[in-house]
């Protein structure tokens, strides 16, 4: 029988792991791939998690991660504008990243399952079971932390499943003549694109796309070709930057609609509890300060039992107050994106006001912690 049991080894699955190992708890966790492995993601991570993860070991200080702090805005047709970046952030592939985070896991004695995809989750009286390569596990408690969109929420009958949305997340790593220290979003009609750099002289290109302009170009190429090279920047950009993937690494159906905190007594934590729209850049220091609060409320309740609804309200509560605004502030933004006349009008607007452009910023992120 273990304390935990957690479902998704990312960033909120691993930090919630390790902090609940680190104070003594038995935990299982469980992982459908492996590590190292890619994931699309923009793979810049804001600045409020530093002190956490220095704190607790958690930071590669080994990689040399690249340090941001310039903020560059192009509308659809290459209208552009900068700012500073008050908070910045750090550039670090998921593929170092993740892998720094299960080693970290594995030295506080997480027990760690990779290949290991859970199939079903099940409450019985005051416990649960989990199966996956038809085996059963069995835990006092589950952390959902199993991404953006899995075969559980369909299992779990969540409502956002019956939902089909319409964008599509394609990333590249590449050589390309860049600035170190800034992170460019570059419009294009229905999507953006996120540059910015990682470790070993290496960058990142991140796009979200309308499927439309997918379904109107036929391929990933041609909708490079057709829409995002309308973007002037874009153009220059991908003409002119040596790729290192055979072929982009492209997932879909991203949905940014609300979900629901608590299902079946699982509490759900990163992407599983709800996905903050990329343009933010701030949903991987999301997931890791929800693993934090996650692996706090189990970690005192287990030294302090109560009941399961208390247990709940109590995550459900700190959950709200960290992140339901940002998520509401996420949600606004991003129709503001991918239009050719909003598009060009914040960036008019930041360049008239950059404090108003840094208020923005501010209301999707949070304070160190
Ligand atoms: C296009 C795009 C760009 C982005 N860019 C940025 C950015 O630049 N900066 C930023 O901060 N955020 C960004 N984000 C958001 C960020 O990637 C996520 O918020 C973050 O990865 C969430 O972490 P997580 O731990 O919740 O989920 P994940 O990192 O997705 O981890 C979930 C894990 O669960 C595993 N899993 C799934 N199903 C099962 C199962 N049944 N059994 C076992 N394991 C399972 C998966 O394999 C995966 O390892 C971006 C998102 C998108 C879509």
């Amino acid at each position: 029988m273990y304390d935990v049991m957690v479902v998704g080894g990312g960033l909120a699955g691993m930090t919630s792991a390790f902090l609940m190992a680190k104070s003594g708890l038995k935990i299982l966790l469980l992982e459908k791939g492996s590590y190292p492995q890619h994931r699309v993601c923009g793979e810049y991570v804001s600045n409020e998690v530093l002190p956490f993860l220095k704190k607790h070991g958690l930071f590669p200080s080994h990689i040399n991660t690249a340090k941001i702090n310039r903020f560059q805005l192009t509308s659809t047709n290459g209208r552009s504008v900068e700012i500073p970046l008050i908070l910045g952030a750090f550039g670090i592939s998921r593929y170092a990243f993740d892998t720094y985070l299960y080693e970290r896991c594995l030295s506080v004695g997480v027990e760690f399952l990779t290949h290991t995809k859970v199939s079903k989750i099940k409450k019985k009286e005051d416990y649960f079971e989990l199966s996956a390569n038809e085996i059963t596990y069995k835990g006092h408690f589950v952390i959902g932390a199993y991404g953006k969109r899995a075969n559980l929420d369909k299992l779990l009958n969540r409502d956002f499943m019956n939902l089909r949305s319409p964008y599509i997340g394609v990333k590249y790593h590449v050589k390309t003549e860049f600035p170190d220290d800034l992170i460019a979003l570059h419009n294009f009609e229905n999507g953006y694109c996120g540059v910015s750099k990682i470790e070993n002289n290496t960058y990142n290109i991140c796009y979200l796309s309308h499927r439309d302009n997918l379904k109107n170009s036929g391929t990933i190429s041609a909708m490079e070709t057709s829409v995002l090279f309308q973007n002037p920047y874009l153009k220059t950009l991908f003409l002119s930057s040596d790729f290192l993937f055979d072929k982009p690494l492209i997932i879909n159906e991203i949905s940014f609609t609300n979900k629901k905190l608590i299902e079946d007594n699982i509490l759900m934590c990163g992407d599983t509890a709800g996905l903050i729209t990329p343009l933010c850049g701030n949903g991987m220091s999301m997931a890791i300060h929800a693993g934090k609060i996650a692996a706090e409320t189990l970690t005192y309740f287990r030294a302090n039992p109560s009941s399961r609804a208390q247990i709940e309200q109590t995550y459900e509560a700190s959950w709200n107050q960290l992140f339901k605004s940002r998520l509401h502030w996420g949600r606004q933004l991003q129709r503001v994106f991918g239009n050719k006349m909003t598009s060009n009008l914040v960036v008019n607007l930041a360049k008239i006001a950059p404090s108003m452009a840094n208020k923005l910023v501010s209301k999707t992120h949070g304070h160190p912690f």
